[in-house]
C-alpha cells in the first residue's frame, strides 16, 4: 500500500511558518517589508505584550484590490516576482510570496486595505489561514494589518517565546533597522500604548541615526560620506575610535537597503579601526553598501538576513576604504550637531 502522500496545503503552510515566523519580530519584519515595498512614506507599528497578543501595522502605501487581497494569503502568491530572470535581480524586500500565508496560518488576522484611487476598501478576517470574513469596508488609503494571538493554534511554538519585554526589544530592532535604511519613511513604534520610537521621514539619515544610537553616541559619530570603489558604494555613520563599546550590538549593516548580518562587513569595519581602538572594544555604526543587484544573492535564507556576495574581496575593500577615509578625515571634522 502506498504510504507517501502530499501534505495538505494547511500542513505545508504550518511547516513553512516555522521558518518564516519565529517570534513577533519576524511577523513585524515581514509586514514592515511589505509596507515598504508598497511605497509607503508613513508606517506605524503598534504592539501589546511584546507583539504576542497584538501587533498592528498601518501603512499609507498602494493598498490591494479587493480581488487581490484574499489571494495575497495563499502560499507562493506574490506581485513581485514574475519570471526566473527576475530572481537574478531582486529589487523588492519580499519576493517569495510566503509571509502572509505563513503568518496567517499561526495567528488571527484582520486586514483592511484600500487602493489610492478606490472609493471603498476591503476587510478580511482570517483564523489559522482560513478566510472567515471578506467584506467591503470604508478604510483609510493603504493597508492596516492586525495580527492577534501568535501561535494560538501551535502551543508548542509558544513555549519558545521569551518574556514580553524581550520580544518587544526584538520588534524595536526591526523598526530601527527599517528606519535606518529608509530615512524617507516616517516610522513610529507604539508599545503598550506608549510611543517608544519615531522618525520624521524627511529623508535625512542623521534622524534615524539619532533615534537609534541616542544623543550621546550620535555626538561621537562621524559621517562616512558616499564613497565609490569598483562600482560599490558605501556610506553611513561610525563612531570615533575613543567611543568604542564592549560589544558589537550597535553595529548595523545594510546591503541594497536590506538589513543584513555580515561577518565580512563587520571584519572590514573593524579592520579600519585597527590600532586606533583599544583592544577589547568594538566600533559602532550604521554602514550602507550599495552594489549591483546581480552581485548579491538574497535568496539564501527565508528570513533573509544573510546574504551571499558573488565576490567578497571588493565588498571588504569598499567598506574598509570608506571607513578608513572617514576616520582619517575625522581629526579635521567639527563636532556633529543635531537638534530634535
Ligand atoms: P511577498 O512580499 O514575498 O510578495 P507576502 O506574502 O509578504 O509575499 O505578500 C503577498 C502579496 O500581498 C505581495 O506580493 C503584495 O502584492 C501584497 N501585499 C502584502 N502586504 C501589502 C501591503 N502592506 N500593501 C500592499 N500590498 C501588500
Ligand atoms: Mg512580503
Amino acid at each position: 500500500m502506498a504510504i507517501i502522500k502530499e501534505l495538505s496545503s494547511h500542513l505545508a503552510d504550518l511547516i513553512a511558518a516555522g521558518e518564516v515566523v519565529e517570534r513577533p519580530a519576524s511577523v513585524a519584519k515581514e509586514l514592515v517589508e511589505n509596507a515598504i515595498d508598497a511605497g509607503s512614506n508613513r508606517i506605524t507599528v503598534e504592539i501589546e505584550n511584546g507583539g504576542i497578543t497584538y501587533l498592528r501595522i498601518a501603512d499609507n502605501g498602494c493598498g490591494m484590490a479587493p480581488e487581490d487581497a484574499p489571494v495575497a494569503f495563499r502560499r507562493h502568491a506574490t506581485s513581485k516576482l514574475r519570471s526566473e530572470e527576475d530572481l537574478a535581480a531582486i529589487g523588492t524586500l519580499g519576493f517569495r510570496g510566503e509571509a502572509l500565508a505563513a503568518i496567517s496560518s499561526v495567528t488571527r488576522i484582520d486586514l483592511f486595505t484600500r487602493q489610492r484611487e478606490a472609493i471603498a476598501g476591503v476587510h478580511l478576517h482570517l483564523e489559522a489561514g482560513e478566510i472567515q470574513v471578506n467584506e467591503e469596508a470604508g478604510c483609510p488609503e493603504g493597508t492596516t494589518i492586525v495580527v492577534r494571538d501568535l501561535f494560538y493554534n501551535t502551543p508548542a511554538r509558544m513555549k519558545f517565546l521569551k518574556k514580553d519585554f524581550t520580544e518587544a526589544g526584538y520588534v524595536l530592532g526591526v523598526v530601527q533597522h527599517a528606519a535606518l535604511s529608509h530615512p524617507e519613511i516616517a516610522f513610529t513604534l507604539i508599545r503598550d500604548g506608549k510611543q517608544v520610537f519615531s522618525t520624521d521621514g524627511k529623508g535625512k539619515l542623521i534622524t534615524p541615526v539619532f533615534a537609534v544610537f541616542g544623543k550621546e553616541m550620535t555626538a561621537n559619530m562621524i559621517e562616512v560620506p558616499e564613497n565609490e570603489h569598483n562600482g560599490l558604494t558605501v556610506h553611513g555613520y561610525i563612531v570615533k575610535p575613543h567611543a568604542g563599546r564592549a560589544n558589537r550590538s550597535m553595529q548595523h549593516f545594510f546591503v541594497n537597503g536590506r538589513y543584513v548580518k555580515s561577518r565580512l562587513m563587520q571584519a572590514a569595519l573593524e579592520e579600519a579601526y585597527r590600532n586606533a581602538i583599544i583592544t577589547g572594544k568594538y566600533p559602532s555604526g550604521a554602514i550602507f553598501l550599495e552594489l549591483p543587484l546581480s552581485a548579491v544573492d538574497v535568496n539564501v535564507h527565508p528570513a533573509k538576513t544573510e546574504v551571499k556576495f558573488s565576490q567578497e574581496k571588493p565588498v571588504f575593500e569598499a567598506v574598509y576604504i570608506a571607513c578608513k577615509n572617514a576616520l582619517a578625515a575625522n581629526d579635521n571634522t567639527p563636532q556633529l550637531e543635531h537638534k530634535e
